[in-house]
């Protein structure tokens, strides 16, 4: 009998299929199952189904969940990583971090430009490090902070090639794939901004734009996304269904929940505030 999973998730991939055949923009989508809260049973299920790729927000719920499923799963990272844990989070099938970005957020104007950029380089040198000491090679996405969003992480679009030429240049265990933004529901803003953020780095770089990822689109809009170029979404809710957050008290830290109330995101400012100092003190 086919469980719930395997049909959602077959329609799914259907609905990409044919938006990838109407994008002008991209021939290419990979589906990544965004798992987070949710138990190894549900996974194995959409494993079975076909999923190969899988999404988690939580170093906690990646560390105890991939040794357990099957080694050929491509893990992504997607939530705020702590550079505190970067050495969990890689675990040996990781296959993407999507969520390099900059440690502090906001505070540009009011601080020299050469601290700026030691800020802005900051978890990619340190995750390149870890990647040494494994003689691993992974593949990172920045995460840009699209202009119609407020959350708090992601780098600013005009912050985006500096980071992307330190990376190349200095970051050798670092392969930088592409961008990644979350966004608003449906904003069309910014996956256009995040298209030409692409195509404006590949001409610089002289990188490939068929090879460059654009991580963008969730359950509500990832056909609109892949219309507008992306290569890569992240859908939880319409594979897995609805999150009831068993876990959100032990791994609160890590959740970057895109339509936080005011209120919460106050909370995870404060949260962030707390775990900068820790990372102060533990330098
Ligand atoms: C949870 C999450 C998703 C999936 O969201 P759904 O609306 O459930 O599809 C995608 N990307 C990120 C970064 C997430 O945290």
């Amino acid at each position: 009998m086919e469980t719930a999973i395997a049909k959602s998730l077959k329609q799914v991939m259907e609905k990409v299929n044919s938006a990838i055949k109407n994008s002008t923009k991209t021939n290419r989508c990979t589906l990544v199952g965004a798992s987070k809260t949710k138990p190894i049973e549900l996974l194995q299920q959409a494993y079975d189904a076909g999923l190969r790729h899988f999404g988690e927000n939580y170093v906690d719920e990646i560390v105890t969940k991939s040794p357990i499923l099957p080694q050929d799963i491509k893990w992504h990272y997607i939530g705020h990583l702590q550079s505190n844990k970067i050495k969990q989070v890689l675990v040996p099938n990781l296959y993407m971090l999507e969520t390099i970005d900059s440690i502090k957020q906001g505070k540009r104007l009011i601080i020299l430009n050469q601290q700026f950029f030691i800020t802005l380089i900051r978890l990619a040198t340190k995750v390149n490090k870890e990647c040494q000491k494994l003689s691993k090679k992974l593949k990172v996405l920045i995460q840009v902070k699209t202009s119609t969003e407020d959350t708090k992480s992601g780098v600013s679009a005009e912050d985006v090639p500096a980071l992307v030429e330190f990376i190349m240049t200095q970051c050798p265990n670092l392969e930088f794939s592409g961008l990644m933004t979350i966004g608003y529901e449906g904003d069309e803003n910014a996956f256009i901004q995040l298209y030409d953020l692409k195509i404006q780095i590949c001409e610089k770089f002289k990188l490939n734009k068929d090879e460059i990822e654009l991580s963008m689109g969730m359950s509500q809009d990832f056909e609109k996304a892949i219309l507008y170029g992306s290569t890569n979404v992240r859908v939880g809710t319409t594979i897995f269904g609805a999150r009831d957050y068993p876990m959100k008290s032990q791994c609160k830290e890590e959740h970057i929940d895109v339509a936080e109330t005011k209120q919460n995101e106050q909370k995870a400012e404060n949260k962030q505030t707390e775990a900068q100092q820790e990372e102060k003190k533990s330098e």
